[in-house]
């Protein structure tokens, strides 16, 4: 049995859409507070309206963009005015453009970077020290499989940031330690979401035959993993990876999932 998450205040960047919707899902069925915080204000709106039908807790929005280090402080800032404090920030949001090595821009770089890896970074510095007041602060960052552990051609740079993640995290955790908050990420593998939509049938159908469990993962599985490295329980955890993905990764070629 885990200890009640009811009543404590949340920040899910990236919680309007996809696996950030199911994260913040999973925080307001326990009854926690949560700021779902995204760019795009009326799917935010949509979003929050379907996350408190029935919830126990409060869900509050904020339009900010976390590639902006001033909208980092402010969401920050809005989640202590409306709740009274910080104890979990889930570093959900991100983008994954596809194009190929040959083609990459500076711009295309720098957009994907600056989500991906600067909206991390500075979100988790924003709500430092709200969550070092909070006393069991939790910081849980989405990263994927692809990048620290696969690759797929188009998305070098994407890889690129979801690796820079755990590269931030593993020092993040070692000064984050003596203020008593933790950090960890989830690495999804291939999770149904809106974004995941996009990629088209033959990429989910080819996705779905190399997974041992031979279906994608659902946002609740990510929520549920956010949860986990959210608790009372799992503080004794950090820098750590909690890898999401049916067994994506595992076999070691075509021929191990034979008959599977
Ligand atoms: P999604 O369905 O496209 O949702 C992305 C969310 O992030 C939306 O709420 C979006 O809202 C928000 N967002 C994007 N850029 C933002 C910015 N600069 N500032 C604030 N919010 C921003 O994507 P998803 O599939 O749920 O992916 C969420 C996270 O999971 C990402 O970090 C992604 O890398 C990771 N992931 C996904 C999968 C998968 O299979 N889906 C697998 C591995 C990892 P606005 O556009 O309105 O801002």
């Amino acid at each position: 049995m885990f200890t009640p998450l009811k009543g404590r205040s949340v920040i899910v960047t990236g919680g309007s859409k996809g696996i950030g919707k199911g994260i913040a899902r999973a925080f307001v069925r326990v009854g926690a507070d949560v700021l779902v915080v995204a760019r795009d204000e009326s799917t935010l709106r949509a979003a929050a309206e379907e996350l408190a039908d029935g919830a126990e807790g409060r869900v509050e929005t904020t339009v900010a963009d976390v590639a902006s280090v001033e909208d980092c402080r402010r969401l920050a800032a809005t989640a202590v005015e409306r709740f009274g404090g910080i104890d979990v920030l889930c570093a959900n949001a991100g983008i994954f453009p596809d194009k190929p090595l040959a083609e990459l821009t500076e711009a295309d770089v720098d957009e994907v970077l600056g989500c991906n890896l600067k909206g991390t970074i500075f979100s988790v510095q924003a709500c430092l020290d709200a969550l070092s007041t909070s006393g069991h602060g939790r910081v849980v960052v989405t990263s994927s499989i692809t990048g620290p552990i696969t690759g797929y051609p188009g998305w070098s740079h994407y890889g690129a940031s979801k690796a820079a993640q755990l590269g931030f995290l593993r020092t993040a955790a070692i000064e984050l330690a003596p203020r008593r908050i933790t950090i960890n990420a989830v690495l999804p593998g291939n999770i149904a979401t809106e974004g995941l939509a996009d990629m088209g049938e033959d990429y989910i159908r080819g996705m779905e035959a190399v997974i041992p469990q031979h279906r994608l993962g659902s946002v609740d599985d990510i929520g549920n993993a956010a949860l986990f490295l959210a608790s009372e329980e799992a503080g004794y955890i950090t820098g750590q990876t909690l890898v999401v993905d049916g067994g994506q990764v595992l076999p070691e070629s075509p021929a191990a999932l034979e008959g599977i």
